[in-house]
């Protein structure tokens, strides 16, 4: 691999961008975001991870000429057919809220016992070197846990409040930051991006 090939990161979140220079220098490249090339955010009219996170990395790709990492993740829960799935940002409609959302995947699962309140977050990650590139290199990874019927702890973001982890004996949302990316979902993908690029 040259040393500081420059890849363009497909989000807009300052906080991903981060958490990709600090794993992707290292390894010589320059980590540069999508809005550096005014590259548009894409319609997300895929109905899997994959290919949402394809489409995205593929239109910075045309755009920027350069090589791009674009992700995607959400939760799916078991007993709603893995719903809110790539809808997770949005599940409780626009505006984006966090707390409306919890709120409806609750009542979605109203009455159920534990044993059937199984989710999973799921974090897709791929890097393309070109957009006709027929073989880009894709990541899916998995974080198990359970719904709880009420939010605990005030740490970490989205649906983490109510996603309990039985091995760990808290919610997602009481992990320190360390511990999460340790175990997440997010942190398992970069993890096995970072083996195959290197
Ligand atoms: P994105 O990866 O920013 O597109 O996230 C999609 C949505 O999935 C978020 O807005 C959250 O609702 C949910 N999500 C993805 N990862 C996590 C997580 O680590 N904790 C909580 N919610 C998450």
């Amino acid at each position: 691999m040259k040393s500081s090939q420059s890849v363009v990161l497909a989000s807009g979140n300052a906080g991903k961008l981060r958490e990709f220079e600090s794993l992707l220098v290292p390894l010589g490249f320059s980590v540069r975001p999508q809005s550096e090339f005014n590259v548009s955010e894409v319609e997300e009219t895929g109905l899997t991870f994959i290919e949402n996170a394809l489409l995205k990395a593929r239109e910075a790709c045309r755009v920027s000429g350069l090589p791009v990492l674009a992700d995607d993740s959400g939760l799916a829960v078991d007993a709603l057919g893995g719903a809110p799935g790539i809808y997770s940002a949005r599940y409780a409609g626009e505006p984006k809220s966090d707390e409306a959302n919890n709120r409806k995947l609750l009542d979605a699962l109203s009455g159920l016992p534990q044993t059937r309140r199984t989710a999973r977050y799921w974090c897709v990650l791929v890097y393309m070197r070109h957009a006709e590139d027929p073989v880009p290199l894709i990541i899916q990874q998995y974080w198990d846990g359970v719904i709880l019927d009420q939010p605990r702890g005030e740490g970490g973001f989205g649906y983490d409040p109510l996603f309990w982890l039985p091995e760990h004996g808290m919610t997602a949302a009481q992990l320190s930051a360390a511990d999460k990316n340790r175990y997440s979902h997010r942190g398992r993908a970069m993890r096995a991006l970072v083996e195959q690029l290197s």
